[in-house]
């Protein structure tokens, strides 16, 4: 069969100086480069934009009257494209309602098989699912949760009921509650709750309602009493608390907490879905079992009825193993998941699919996988070819890189120093091509030896939470800390969960999304904005606030952002440049407002590199400092206009960076910082994070990145597998030490990188 191509000719999106390329068809075709030199321009706003395009064309043309009329990416000609899928980082939202087991359509599947051979026989696949009104819980509508009063809060346990032992609103000594209660059973006011007997506390904190005669103003009057927990629950969780006044509202919603369903244990489904058992297993307590273990006891399943279902689900319960993601629960929720881990959850789905001929992009799907599970990642990506689709990634990681059947290197640099294609070829030609990329990977990996002495330490003690049990460990402070570990060994929970719950002054720069709003910049996010408008306003002697998105000055049509957004009933919404102002943002009248030669939306349009020219030349210091600084974290190519919702997870922990660098003295916590960079960045970024430690500050860096591990004062390594079988600390050392530690994964990896 001879090899077919996507052939693009011509591309100008962004930086991109007319490039031409092919990709071969059906094989797995790797972007590289460094950040910034144009990888997303390609794959992701020229293919990826141009197939979307072609979909809507694809449409009636009545239903296209509905559709809105997608530009053409800039490029003379794309030919030989097939319907692009694009797997990314972006969270999976959704909600208590979307699981990974729902995600991945293996729930469904779970459902079929109890309903085919669960015991006893129970009825329809519906009736074991929880977004399903057959099947819910019906006291927590399937979301597994309930409402309740916190006793900790309600109770001082060590008082007596006239020292005040009932906290709740409304129970305060000799009030009329109080006394109703008090009065109503055989209650010793003077005893210590912990010492009254199982039977006394039911009848006083969950007595349902009974009429009692009691003394009350000198009269025997006949009053309905309950328990004080039964009547607070009552007055105020079984009904919606939003009918009270604002006032109560606030008064009650200390007591109340969030618990698992009382009814279903927080199993989500109805007593008839719970009793049916396979092998004695209920589909809850299946979902709630690791993937891993999971698989062995659906291949246990012996029933002829049920070995159609069983083949289906043991094929894509292996592909989450595959993954290294065993670790996982089907019932566990995705918005739980870091960006990782949802784009490998999004790539099982479409292994199981028997769509071919498609073009998947992949964004880093390394991310968040140790160098020990990178293998299984590039055998997805093999199997995905393999089905006969073409898988385009961009990717940073040498043993991604390595698999691959083309590669394709942007560069030379970032920004308008990159936009040209370096290299295209295999790996072998890349090796000796004498690009960045190419100088990076032949280039041998140092072990530090001069490490830092720590300052003092922070104590973690005896951490129990997800997979920690009873985890104690130093983290020394004034040096640099690497905490490594394979997916799931308890990392995040160790660091994110527990560390920062008791240091929450520490400074956290993650990959989570900056901005709140969809008129947020990096010049607004970094105050630089501020500085601008008032050396506008000056320079022209009018209103700073006319330089403002939001002000009277903005473009009318679009409100100051640049685009007009246009929901579809179907389809993602998508976002047109608005006519008006042709993505200007602002009114005709401000623009003529000149700085140096300039209209603000000149400013707006000017990459980190060009502004830091510009305002140093007027010598605006305050701006030309916060530039420096994301200079320096390797942003220069980024445009102070770009909004923020477009940064990728990398570039929105690097500008979180940026704008923290100047603190002293300080915590800090970055989880993956290497998401997004090309190994000739990472040398940058080693150099940031080691100026912030030798200015004093404690840095702790959660990281699968060999060069950043090799460079650690101190590393401490989770494993040693993931789920239930990781979640101790297998190793605290110093590079030199990890690499001869037998028990370290990391250290084996570590060690193979050396030679
Ligand atoms: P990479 O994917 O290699 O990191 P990109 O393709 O994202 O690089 O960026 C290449 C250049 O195009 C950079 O200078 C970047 O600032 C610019 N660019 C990317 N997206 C936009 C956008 N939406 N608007 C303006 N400039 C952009
Ligand atoms: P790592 O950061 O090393 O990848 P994590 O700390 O994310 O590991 O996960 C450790 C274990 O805790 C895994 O078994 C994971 O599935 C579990 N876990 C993590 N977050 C949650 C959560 N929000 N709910 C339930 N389990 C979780
Ligand atoms: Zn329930
Ligand atoms: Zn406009």
């Amino acid at each position: 069969m001879t090899q077919e191509y996507i052939e693009i000719r011509g591309a100008r999106e962004n930086n991109l100086k007319d490039v031409s390329l092919r990709i071969p068809k059906r094989k797995i075709t790797i972007f590289t480069g460094v950040s910034g030199s144009g990888k997303s321009s390609i794959v992701f706003d020229t293919i990826a934009a141009e197939s979307q395009r072609l979909l809507n064309e694809n449409f009636s043309m009545f239903v296209r009257t509905f559709l809105p009329r997608l530009p053409q990416p800039d490029v003379d000609a794309i030919e030989n494209l097939s319907m692009a899928v694009i797997v990314d980082q972006k969270r999976l939202g959704g909600g208590a309602h979307s699981t990974v087991g729902t995600i991945t359509d293996i729930s469904p599947i779970l459902r079929l098989l109890f309903s085919r051979v669960g015991q006893p026989y129970v009825g329809p696949a519906n009736m074991f699912s929880f977004n399903n009104p057959q099947g819910m819980c019906p006291e927590c509508n399937g979301t597994g949760r309930r409402l309740c009063v916190d006793l900790s809060k309600a109770l001082d346990m060590s008082k007596s009921l006239n020292e005040g032992a009932i906290l709740l609103p409304g129970y305060t000594v000799n009030s009329m509650d109080w006394t109703m209660l008090v009065q109503s059973g055989p209650f010793d006011p003077d005893k210590k709750l912990s010492d009254y007997s199982d039977e006394e506390l039911e009848q006083l904190l969950y007595g349902k309602a009974r009429k009692v005669a009691t003394q009350f103003g000198g009269k025997t009057v006949n009053i309905t009493v309950e328990g004080c927990i039964e009547k607070f629950t009552n007055k105020y969780i079984k009904r919606d608390v939003k009918t009270y006044s604002e006032r109560t509202q606030q008064a009650v919603a200390p007591y109340i907490s969030e618990g698992p369903c009382p009814s279903c244990r927080g199993a989500r489904l109805s007593q008839a879905a719970l009793n049916c058992r396979i092998n004695g297993l209920n589909i809850a307590e299946m979902s709630s079992m690791e993937v891993g273990q999971l698989i062995r006891v659906i291949r246990e399943i012996d029933d002829p009825v049920a070995a159609p279902v069983v083949k289906a689900l043991t094929e894509r319960l292996q592909h989450l193993v595959d993954i290294g993601l065993d670790y996982l629960t089907l019932d566990r929720e995705t918005d739980t998941l870091s960006g990782g881990e949802s784009q490998r959850v999004k790539m099982v789905k479409h292994l199981s699919g028997s769509l071919v001929d498609v073009t998947y992009i992949f964004d880093e799907p390394s991310v968040g996988l140790h160098p020990r599970d990178v293998h299984r990642l590039n055998g997805l990506l093999q199997k995905l070819r393999d089905k006969g689709n073409t898988v385009i990634v961009v990717e940073h990681d040498p043993d991604v890189i390595k698999v691959a059947d083309h590669i394709i290197d942007v560069g030379p640099h970032a920004g308008s120093r990159g936009g040209t294609i370096v290299y295209e070829g295999n790996f072998q030609g890349l090796l000796e091509a004498g690009t960045l990329t190419g100088i990076h990977m032949k280039r041998p990996l140092q072990l530090k030896h001069d490490y830092r002495q720590p300052s003092g330490k922070l104590s973690i003690k005896d951490a129990t939470l997800h997979n920690l049990r009873n985890v104690s460990v130093d983290i020394p402070t004034g040096v640099l800390t690497v905490v490594t570990g394979v997916s799931g060994s308890g990392k995040s929970t160790l660091i994110h969960e527990v560390f920062l719950s008791q240091h929450p002054d520490a400074i956290v720069i993650d990959q989570s999304a900056v901005g709140v709003s969809t008129r947020s910049n990096p010049a607004t996010y970094t105050g630089i904005m501020d500085d601008v408008r008032k050396a506008f306003a000056s320079a022209n002697k009018v209103n700073p606030g006319l330089f403002s998105f939001n002000s009277k000055g903005a473009c009318e049509n679009c409100q100051g952002l640049g685009v007009v957004y246009t929901d579809l009933a179907f389809l993602d919404s998508v976002k047109l440049p608005c006519e008006v102002c042709g993505g200007r943002r602002f009114k005709e009248e401000v623009l003529a407002y000149k700085l140096n030669g300039k209209s603000i939306a000149d400013v707006l349009e000017m990459t980190v590199e060009q502004a830091l020219d510009f305002f140093q030349l007027i010598q605006l210091k305050e701006v030309v400092r916060k530039l420096q600084a994301m200079s320096d974290v390797g942003l220069n190519y980024m445009t102070l206009g770009q909004p923020l919702s477009t940064l990728s997870g990398g570039e929105c922990q690097r500008i979180k960076l940026a704008s923290e660098l100047h603190k002293k003295g300080s915590i800090y916590v970055m989880d993956e910082p290497t998401t997004g960079l090309h190994m000739s960045d990472i040398g940058h970024l080693l150099g940031i994070i080691n100026r912030l430690v030798d200015a004093g500050n404690t840095v702790i860096v959660i990281e699968h990145n060999l060069d950043v591990i090799s460079q650690a004062d101190w590393i401490i390594d989770m494993g040693p597998d993931g789920g239930s079988k990781g979640g101790q600390v297998v190793f605290e050392g110093t590079p030199a030490q990890i690499i001869h530690a037998e028990q370290s994964i990391t250290g084996r990896y570590l060690m193979h990188a050396l030679n």
